[in-house]
């Protein structure tokens, strides 16, 4: 083929996809620029995943009438007078790209009346020109409508997920603003269902208890002023006390001035904040606003300006590290660090390596190691000998000595047997006496819509109560005793989406069945009986994290290190 210059429609649609990748960066966008117009009020309504209309109205300055054709100009913005102005930039929009990109791909109506006009002007955009105008009465502010999303790029569509998980990115989107703009009251609107509605007081606090339920929001630590207050770097917000953790990392919200970023170099920080005081493969939860000098920081990187590059990374790392730790350390009682630290072995080496690579608020489960032990696929039968240091059964075998790491010898049995009566659908469901009202978040409530049938495989009945609210009716019988809510809550907030849930669930139940710890004592009887469940266990020697479930030292290497052979 010749080389020829693509026509107007195709290089819009290209450029487009820069900046709108899915049904959520559209919301990203609308929001931003009510935020920009200096709302004080942004309601968002989505419809079909936001494939179907997206509304985002607010009570920000407005458009002039003038003006509309231009805002729907490529490069087009009223936030940027020349390009000195780039290397401090102190609104979240400055591109001029976010209204042609929409147009490009979406149908577009615009109500807007600026700020002392007489009256407000309607416009539809179509195929990225103003097909219509007229007037039409609205109190200062905007409403931007965009309908069809992607109907005109096939290949787009193709690529999005199931409209509840593309809800899901959008009430996280919202969710972020909520938590970054206190100030701002949000609402959103999910197929005409209210999910999510912040007050807008200016309280820290109103958008966790929204965004992550009373129960986290209890227990989440404001962060400590630094003593000396002179760090051009300053950290607010808050962070999760030790005992708040999650299995994946889309609980870190990171905010520089403001602008919701995603940043592995922060998520690290916070992470080594934390270090020793989560169990390994859990994440904290955070919100964090950083401010620093504009021009300190450079968020022109991308076109949907989600990444920012520091002038001084390391910097901007210690000081959220140290915001953090300050906050941990003070805020927590001493001896609670104590026996979280002893409790809780720090990430071993492999997992250190392993995260600073996977991708930010995606949550995974710790893969299994990728060599397994070289052990016999089966066990033989083992004799008790007795209790090492309240965690580990010490056994003797026909080859050898065997240490049974207790915990995860019992998470490994409780994982096959919930397995295997998953399997032949004998499933033991545990009745609660009284039905228990169960709250979660706009995202969680997504994922439950997806998984909520996988989940009552399992044993699980939940049925929907009012807003955001479930009543949980019963909960699989090895859980009855366990943290049930901790397991709901560790697989709707793990985000993977493309993992086999069946299995996932199967771990996390057994995880949060609980029964049997790390230092707890054990009768004869009990570690007998463990040891005799496990030898039937069709994998024994990892726990369904992928951790040894025990050490074998066989009689070879006994005489060898006693130098008889
Ligand atoms: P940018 O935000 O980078 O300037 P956009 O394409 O998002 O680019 O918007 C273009 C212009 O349209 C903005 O600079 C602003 O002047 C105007 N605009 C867009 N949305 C709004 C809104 N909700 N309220 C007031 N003005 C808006
Ligand atoms: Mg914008």
């Amino acid at each position: 083929m010749p080389i020829k210059v693509l026509d107007k429609a195709t290089v819009a649609q290209i450029a487009a996809g820069e900046v709108v990748e899915r049904p959520a960066s559209v919301v990203k966008e609308l929001v931003e620029n009510a935020l920009d117009a200096g709302a004080s009020q942004v309601a968002v309504e989505v419809r079909g995943g936001g494939i179907r209309s997206i509304r985002v109205l607010d009570n920000g300055a407005g458009i002039a009438s003038t003006e509309i054709e231009l805002a729907f100009e490529r490069h087009a913005t009223s936030k940027l007078d020349s390009s000195a102005d780039l290397q401090a930039i102190a609104s979240l929009g400055f591109r001029g790209e976010a209204l042609p990109s929409i147009a490009a791909v979406a149908e577009v109506d615009v109500v807007t009346c600026a700020h002392g006009a007489v009256e407000g002007v309607y416009v539809s955009v179509r195929e990225g020109k103003v097909a219509e105008r007229k007037s039409q009465a609205r109190p200062p502010g905007t409403t931007v409508t965009v309908r069809n999303l992607f109907q005109n790029v096939p290949a787009r569509l193709k690529f999005l997920k199931a409209l509840s998980t593309e809800s899901g990115h959008i009430a996280n989107v919202v969710s972020q603003y909520a938590l970054a703009y206190p100030e701002v009251g949000f609402t959103l609107f999910v197929d005409g269902r209210k999910s999510l509605g912040t007050p807008g007081r200016g309280q820290l606090m109103d958008g966790i208890i929204e965004v992550y339920g009373l129960e986290t929001a209890r227990q989440m630590l404001a962060i400590e002023a630094d003593e000396w207050g002179d760090d051009p770097v300053k950290v607010t917000g808050m962070v999760g006390a030790p005992g708040v953790s999650r299995s994946g990392r889309g609980s870190l919200s990171f905010f520089i001035n403001r602008r919701w970023v995603s940043s592995r170099l922060l998520a690290w920080a916070v992470e080594e904040a934390y270090h020793g005081l989560l169990p390994g493969g859990r994440h904290p939860v955070a919100v964090l606003n950083i401010s620093l000098p504009a021009a300190a920081v450079d968020v022109n990187i991308h076109p949907a300006k989600s990444e920012v590059r520091f002038r001084d990374e390391r910097q901007v790392f210690a000081a959220v590290q140290k915001a953090v730790r300050r906050t941990l350390v003070a805020q927590s009682p001493v001896p609670r660090i104590e026996e979280v630290a002893a409790t809780y072995a720090p990430p071993s080496g492999r997992e250190r390596a392993f995260w600073p690579a996977a991708p930010v608020g995606r949550g995974t489960l710790p893969s299994p190691p990728e060599t397994a032990p070289p052990l016999a696929v089966t066990l033989p039968a083992l004799r008790v000998l007795g209790q090492l240091m309240g965690s580990y059964i010490v056994a003797e075998g026909p080859d050898g000595l065997y240490l049974i790491d207790q915990h995860a010898a019992h998470e490994r049995v409780v994982f096959e047997k919930v397995r295997e009566q998953r399997q032949s659908r004998k499933v033991e469901v545990q009745g609660l006496l009284e039905p228990v009202p169960f709250e979660v978040t706009p995202r969680q409530e997504a994922m439950l819509g997806s998984h909520r049938e996988e989940l009552e495989e399992f044993g699980f009945s939940l049925e929907p109560f009012g807003e955001r609210t479930y009543l949980v009716r019963s909960v699989p019988a090895v859980l009855s005793k366990g943290d049930w809510p901790g397991a709901l809550w560790e697989l709707l907030d793990s985000g993977e989406e493309r993992s086999d849930w069946s299995e996932k669930i199967a771990v996390s139940i057994a995880c949060h069945s609980g029964a049997v710890k790390a230092g707890q004592a054990l009768g004869d009887g009990e570690m007998r009986e463990l040891v005799r469940q496990l030898e039937k266990a069709s994998l024994p020697h990892t726990c369904p994290h992928g951790r040894p479930t025990l050490i074998h030292i066989d009689a070879g290497q006994l005489r060898r290190e006693f130098g008889r052979g």
